[in-house]
């Protein structure tokens, strides 16, 4: 390994690096001291946080954690529904590592800083003509975010997001940084692009993109039936393909998104979508806390709400994201899109039973299906097959807690029996041993590990329960320890 750039820091005397660091830590005082992430679901108070703007003062955090032997976490917008980005130790927040590096349009290709919101790298590339071929649901997350835990949009031929990454420039736990890319340092950029912040501190991301694009939505519903029994058709049958499912109301809604060059076309109207959709379901949902069929007629008049035939245009992104609506639980998982049919129906038995059971779970909506092309990426959810990606959520209305850990636990069981892999930014239970058993490329990822951070720098509370099996409970950093 070719280190580019690494100052002494190790002669630094301890105070003076305290001192150097002073102007970037934010006071003990401030709101800002604290972590939780954006559903409130964990938080932390880490013993110092630091918002770097430059390269030599993340060096300067790295060399201060070595010297007092602390790990040192990454976060980015904190959207990681887990405790994936809280650490009781050192946080460094990217907010000021944001910038755009270069966009070269005839190459296709941007490089940015790993803590750009992908918000602000849309109006980037707009400007460039120029955008990302795939989004998820949301684009609040940073750059380095959605690269080191796989985030995904869908479709059938499209890989997560860590596909599209051409070339990583990384700062190792010693202060060295280091370009790594398929060709150059593979086996770390193949870590990296999916290793959980627990590699090095990504500093910038070479992404490739695609010329500006319209994306036209066209979306029906339809019974759990007939959906389900078409679903490889329908997963086919689009660039990007998904469906949302309402339990309750035993429906789904298929929403199938081409590119287009035709001209934007907006749906929904103020009333239906924003204050009943909105504001009545909230309400709903609140009350649904005490009184559980409330929340079953909530599912059915949102899915009622949705329930038209309707098509929609508008830049890409605007239509790969959704309104996520409020604060919430959530879990996902990955299997194999061979066992999509069959682990829906299961799933459906399941929900029937709950809510056939007076004291049973009463599942909110949407759940949502995506699917992804397979990838090589060592510890990608969708390495080695095409992907279903199954994932759910229950609101928090008002912010309130609601019931969610019986539902969640009978959907992992259902889908670990689906050969299922957890999505990294979300709660799952996983030791080393399951996930030595469902990623073929663990060792060779904890390998990595060992010879870039053989002193375990970035290796948080959430790398060491996971990765190496440390007894760092599960609820460590939970709000409400249920
Ligand atoms: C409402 C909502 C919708 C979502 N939709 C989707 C979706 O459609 N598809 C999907 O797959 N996921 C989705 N997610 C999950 C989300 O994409 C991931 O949790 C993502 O990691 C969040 O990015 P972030 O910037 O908030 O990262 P954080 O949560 O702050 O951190 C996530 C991880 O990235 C690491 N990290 C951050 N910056 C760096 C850096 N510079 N160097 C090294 N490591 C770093 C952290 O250490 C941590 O391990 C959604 C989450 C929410 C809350």
């Amino acid at each position: 390994m070719i280190p580019e750039l690494k100052p002494d820091l190790d002669s630094v005397p301890l105070q003076t690096l305290y001192e150097r660091l002073k102007p970037i830590t934010v006071p003990p005082s401030s709101p800002n001291a604290k972590f939780s992430n954006w559903a409130k679901t964990f938080v932390c108070k880490p013993l110092a946080v630091f918002e770097p703007t430059d390269e030599y003062q993340c060096q300067l955090i790295l060399a201060l954690a070595r010297r007092e032997g602390k790990v040192v976490r990454a976060v980015g917008v904190g959207h990681s529904p887990s405790d994936l980005a809280c650490t009781n130790e050192f946080m460094l927040r990217t907010k000021h590592l944001n910038k755009v590096l270069s966009v070269d349009f005839e190459k296709r290709r941007v490089t940015a800083q790993g803590g750009i919101t992908l918000n602000d790298l849309h109006v980037c590339l707009g400007e460039h003509g120029l955008a990302m071929s795939n989004v998820g649901s949301i684009s609040d997350q940073t750059l380095a975010g959605i690269v080191t835990t796989a985030t995904h949009g869908t479709g059938i031929h499209y890989g997560v997001m860590s596909t599209h990454v051409l070339s990583l420039t990384l700062l190792l736990s010693d202060g060295s940084r280091v370009y790594c890319s398929r060709l150059e340092e593979s086996d770390l950029f193949m870590a990296s692009i999916c290793g959980l912040g627990s590699t090095g501190l990504i500093l910038n991301i070479e992404l490739e993109v695609e010329p500006a694009f319209r994306l036209k939505e066209e979306a029906y519903s339809g019974s759990f039936e007939d959906i389900v029994s078409n679903i490889g058709i329908i997963a086919h049958s689009a660039e990007h393909a998904k469906i949302c499912w309402f339990p309750a109301a035993d429906t789904m809604r298929v929403y199938l998104q081409n590119r287009t060059n035709e001209e934007k076309r907006s749906v929904g109207n103020w009333f239906w979508d924003g204050l009943v959709g909105d504001y009545v379901m909230q309400f709903m949902l609140f009350v649904g806390r005490y009184f559980g069929t409330v929340t079953s007629w909530a599912t059915r008049l949102a899915a009622w709400l949705v329930s038209h035939d309707s098509v929609r245009i508008d830049d890409s992104y605007r239509v790969f994201n959704l309104d996520c609506k409020y604060l919430q639980y959530t879990m996902e998982w990955a299997i194999p899109y061979s066992q999509a049919e069959a682990c829906l129906h299961d799933l459906r038995d399941f929900i029937l039973e709950e809510m056939n059971d007076p004291n049973g779970a009463r599942p909110h909506f949407p759940i949502e299906v995506r699917f992804s092309a397979p990838d090589d990426i060592w510890l990608s959810p969708s390495s080695g097959h095409q992907t279903c990606w199954i994932g759910t959520v229950q609101y928090k209305p008002y912010g309130f807690p609601v019931p969610y850990r019986r539902l969640f636990d009978g959907f992992e069981k259902i889908l670990a029996r689906h050969q299922g892999r957890p999505h990294w930014a979300k709660a799952h239970l996983l030791t080393p041993a399951d996930i030595e058993n469902l990623y073929p490329d663990f060792e060779k990822f904890r390998k990595v590990l060992n010879q870039v951070d053989p002193s375990g720098v970035f290796r948080s509370e959430y790398i060491q329960r996971h990765f190496f099996g440390l007894p760092v409970d599960h609820r460590l950093f939970k709000l409400y320890r249920s």
